[in-house]
Formats: C-alpha cells, sequence, structure tokens
C-alpha cells in the first residue's frame, strides 16, 4: 500500500500548518476548518484508524491524547473549551485512512453532531 496523504505531511512531501511536533506524533491545521481552531494530532506510526490500534498502541495513543490536549491549551482553548473527535470507518465519518484526533474549539460546539 502507497503512503497515506498524512503520511506525506509527516515527510513534508505536502505542506502543512504545522503547530506541534516530536518524536512520536505531529499536529497541524486542518485544511477544511469546522471551527475557529481545527487541529489533526496523528500519530507518526501508519496505524489507519482506532478500529486496527493494538495493545501495545497503549502508551501512543495515551500520547497522543495528552498532546491533543497541549494543543488545546496552546491554542488557548483551555478556559472555553474543546472537542476531540476521532471517526473510525464509513458510517463514523472517516475519510483519511490514518489514525488522527480534531482538536476543535474557538466557538461553541453542537451536540449531537449530525
Ligand atoms: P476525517 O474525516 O477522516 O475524520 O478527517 C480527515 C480530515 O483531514 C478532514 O477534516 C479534512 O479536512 C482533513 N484533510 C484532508 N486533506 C488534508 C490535507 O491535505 N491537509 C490538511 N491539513 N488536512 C486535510
Amino acid at each position: 500500500m502507497g503512503e497515506t496523504l498524512f503520511e506525506k505531511i509527516i515527510d513534508r512531501e505536502i505542506p502543512a500548518d504545522i503547530v506541534y511536533e516530536d518524536e512520536l506524533v505531529l499536529a497541524f491545521r486542518d485544511i477544511n476548518p469546522q471551527a475557529p481552531v481545527h487541529v489533526l494530532v496523528i500519530p507518526k506510526k501508519p496505524i489507519p484508524r482506532i478500529g486496527e490500534a493494538a495493545d501495545e498502541d497503549q502508551s501512543l495513543l495515551g500520547h497522543l491524547l495528552l498532546k491533543a490536549r497541549a494543543v488545546a491549551a496552546e491554542l488557548n482553548l483551555s478556559e472555553g473549551g474543546f472537542r476531540l473527535v476521532i471517526n473510525n470507518g464509513r458510517d463514523g465519518g472517516e475519510s483519511v485512512p490514518h489514525l488522527h484526533c480534531h482538536v476543535l474549539g474557538g466557538r461553541a460546539l453542537n451536540w449531537p453532531p449530525g
């Protein structure tokens, strides 16, 4: 299987507005933002979706969530609040087969989602 879109962003083959990077994860602004702040936090390991994560990914997934929290704080969402979303599969609305956690904030978000 070829590289996913997000692997190309990790490898700098496709440009992105990167807001955080370490050895395990990358965070960049979504190209089609659904809120004033809309960032995607992805593992550098190409896990297709949360439904295919393995037990061995436990610490990586914890790291991903904590970095999503850190990105939200860095982008001034702590006080007003924010939402983390992981879409999985067709009915979940997943469109890129590389695990990503959406960080959304900067406005009041509706619930339930559409
Ligand atoms: P999903 O629908 O799979 O949960 O989320 C995929 C997200 O990736 C969408 O919100 C979409 O706007 C975003 N996206 C798709 N292609 C690109 C791209 O080339 N660059 C960036 N920064 N975001 C992208």
